[in-house]
């Protein structure tokens, strides 16, 4: 009964096509006295509802987009504070039976160089990372046969399992193909974060021609993966759309309303929402010439509304894009960042020229981590590798500060503190090192004294040789 239940459900899909293009049109050229009370509402950290999304996206006035801008920027500090979470992707194995037109890893395209990576690989690539000073880790695979729940759980076993002096993964996320709820199980076994599934485009039309071939055409199966990842016990899931494909304002709002189904069904939403644009791919000419191109105007409009209508959901932006775009675009709302990427499979203890024979698209931001860490401290950001939450079982209830008032500064602020020191011990150059010695003192001082001595305290711990202090 209950199957039956689920299956009559996931036949349908839960993205309104005809009230989206309604309401993109219905909310053309606002009304400001409307903007303002919709940033309004955002900024008491609600969620916004459909109509006021569209609203949003449909803001051209040049004051109006000042004032979105900074309401984005403010949530984003209120909720956030000044943590940046920071993460590398590991490529473990590029064989696909799926033909995405827009991705360099599609089954039709015999230029790029397929791996798999063994498992003494995976344990060169883990302690290349640990050695930059990483902790946390998103492992990416094609859709395949040979990629069984039963393959990915072994191969994050063997990342977790890998140490190399103090230095540990501690935290591994997943992105890959949609799998059955007994599939997620034994993914879940092992201990993972957030699984993640892209939808790519919410518009089915457009997906179903970008999408002609392997299970991967099948858009409900898709749409529904994360029902069945939350169904199998995996309560912390991202979603992500693929901008180029089609309207960006119509994948906002799709994202939105992936973000209400899930919290109606559920009962809570997206850990995080990741917002990619297409990016040139090896031998993949529709990657050079998308659809629908994002400009790096609209992008920052993307990034600042997603924030303002989601304002506890974690936001990833990658190395797709360049710094300087990154630099000004995470001041908007974005929570967690890569850094020190490398996406050609085997490239991070072994580099060649042919990485972008090995890579399903081109990064834009190949600043090493130690290099962005110097740039988030001197922008005032703390930048955090902190993974106490998930370890200590809190998951789910994707923000913490919604269930315990006061939680960022008991925990969050305090845990981003102890790995940003490991890190200054442990990994960086001498010049991050004074800069984020800096940091941590002027952080100290924002604290309230009795959280401070206890901070203080655990800091020194980790001078003196200790890792892992956590709250
Ligand atoms: S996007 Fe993913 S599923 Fe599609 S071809 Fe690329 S690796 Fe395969």
């Amino acid at each position: 009964m209950y199957v039956f239940v689920r299956e009559r459900l996931e036949s349908e899909s839960f993205i309104p096509e005809g009230r989206i293009f309604e309401l993109l049109e219905k909310t053309k050229n606002p009304d400001p006295k409307r903007v303002r009370e919709i940033l309004r509402k955002s900024l008491e950290k609600n969620r916004l509802d459909p109509e006021e999304t569209a609203t949003l996206l449909n803001v051209e006035d040049e004051e109006l987009l000042a004032e979105m801008f900074e309401a984005a920027r403010k949530l984003k500090e209120e909720v956030y504070g000044n943590r940046i979470v920071l993460f590398a992707p590991l490529y473990i194995g590029n064989a696909c039976v799926n033909d995405c037109v827009y991705c360099g890893f599609r089954s039709s395209n015999t230029l790029v160089q397929r791996i798999t990576l063994t498992e003494e690989q995976i344990r060169r690539e883990v302690e290349a990372l640990i050695s930059q000073g990483h902790k946390r880790l998103i492992v990416v695979y094609g859709e395949h046969p040979m990629y069984t729940p039963q393959f990915i759980a072994k191969t994050i076993e063997i990342v977790y399992d890998t140490k190399l002096g103090k230095g540990e993964i501690r935290r591994v996320n997943v992105n890959a193909a949609p799998q059955t709820v007994e599939g997620y199980k034994v993914i879940k076994s092992v201990g993972i974060g957030t699984f993640q599934i892209f939808q790519e485009t919410y518009h089915k039309k457009t997906y179903l021609r970008l999408h002609p071939k392997g299970p991967k055409s099948n858009y409900n199966w898709r749409l529904y993966g994360l029902d069945r990842a939350m169904i199998a016990g995996i309560d912390d899931v991202g979603i992500g759309a693929l901008f180029g494909l089609y309207d960006w304002k119509f994948e906002v709002m799709g994202l939105l309303y992936h973000t209400i189904h899930l919290e109606e069904r559920f009962g809570v939403g997206p850990h995080t929402i990741s917002f990619p644009r297409v990016k040139p791919a090896l031998n993949t000419p529709y990657s050079l010439k998308p659809d629908h191109p994002v400009s790096d105007e609209d992008f920052k409009k993307v990034v600042a509304v997603i924030r303002l209508s989601v304002p506890y959901t974690g936001m990833i932006l990658t190395a797709r894009e360049p710094a300087r775009l990154r630099d000004e675009v995470i001041k908007l709302g974005v929570s967690q960042i890569d850094a020190g990427s490398h996406i050609g499979i085997g490239s991070y203890s072994s580099r060649d020229e042919d990485e972008f024979k090995k890579s399903q698209f081109t990064l834009e931001d190949p600043r090493p981590l130690d290099l962005v860490m110097r740039s988030l401290l001197k922008e005032g950001f703390v930048p955090s590798f902190c993974t106490a939450c998930y370890r200590a079982g809190r998951t789910g209830e994707h923000f913490m500060e919604v269930a315990i008032p006061g939680f960022v500064k008991n925990f969050c602020t305090p845990n981003a503190l102890f790995t940003l020191q490991e890190y200054l011990c442990d990994y960086a150059s001498e010049e991050t090192r004074k800069v984020g010695e800096e940091v941590i003192g002027k952080e100290l001082q924002k604290l309230p004294p009795r959280i401070r001595e206890k901070v203080k305290e655990g800091l020194e711990r980790i001078k003196r040789g200790e890792r892992d202090v956590r709250f």
